[in-house]
């Protein structure tokens, strides 16, 4: 039997509106689909009911498959032949750890595509209102993880971030939102410096909370923000 193919997917933010005609083209052709948490219910919905799925649900804190497995699955799949549709939240190499699966493919010698989606870095703050970059006030948007790396160490050089001037967008940081605002406080951002938490943008379910970077931890407990969301400063 031939090798088959692993498509890496972006399925966008949330809204099945921002899937690309190009996902769901590979997806509806798709043998087996391996998806995780942040892939909308909608574009779920529209998996050919002939295909098997695989979910393997991430969430920050608890992990339903360890990426070493996901990888493994992905390779065994295709080595038996089938058309393998990974299908990621926002785009597949912003956070979603898909450097990591292709370099697997390649060393498997595997054949892959790469089809890129909306991230969330940008989608998310548009269907808040917020533009990452405005000719009078941010000439660049800069995003950065609040997730801890490989080492369980978590490090941001909030003086540099500072520095730019340009807007801020943390993915994966909402557990540390008061050590983000506080990191960047201390760096030298102003008080009043505008700031911004999503929670599940671009859906039905969203809700947004705007303030400056001095209260943003605590008007988002207020108001309960909950994962997945992101943050936005400047
Ligand atoms: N590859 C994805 C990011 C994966 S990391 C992308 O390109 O968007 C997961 C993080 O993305 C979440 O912790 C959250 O910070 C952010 N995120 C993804 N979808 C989101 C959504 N609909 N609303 C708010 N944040 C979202």
């Amino acid at each position: 039997m031939s090798t088959g193919k692993v498509w890496l997917v972006g399925a966008g933010p949330g809204d099945a509106g921002l899937f690309t005609i190009k996902g769901m083209e590979t997806l509806q052709q798709a043998e087996v689909v391996v998806y995780d948490s942040l892939v909308g219910q909608e574009i779920l919905s529209r998996i050919p009911e002939s295909a098997r799925c695989i979910n393997v649900g991430k969430r920050a804190s608890h992990h339903t498959m360890p990426q070493e497995q996901i990888n493994q699955v992905l390779v065994e799949e295709a080595k038996k032949g089938h058309r393998v549709v990974r299908l990621k939240g926002g785009d597949p190499f912003v956070f979603g750890r898909g450097g990591e699966e292709v370099e697997l493919l390649v060393k498997e010698q595997i054949p892959f595509e790469v089809v890129p989606g909306v991230t969330s870095c940008t989608g998310v703050p548009a269907y808040a209102g917020i533009p990452v970059t405005h000719r009078d006030c941010a000439s660049s948007f800069h995003v950065i993880t609040g997730h801890a790396q490989r080492d369980g160490e978590i490090r941001i050089d909030f003086p540099s971030l500072a520095r730019l001037g340009g807007t801020l967008v943390f993915l994966m940081g909402l557990a540390r939102l008061g050590w983000i605002a506080k990191g960047l406080l201390d760096a030298g951002m102003k008080k009043d410096t505008p700031a911004a938490v999503v929670e599940n943008g671009t859906t039905a379910k969203q809700r947004k909370v705007i303030s400056v970077l001095s209260d943003i931890e605590e008007k988002a407990k207020e108001e309960d923000i909950q994962k997945p969301a992101i943050i936005i400063v400047g």
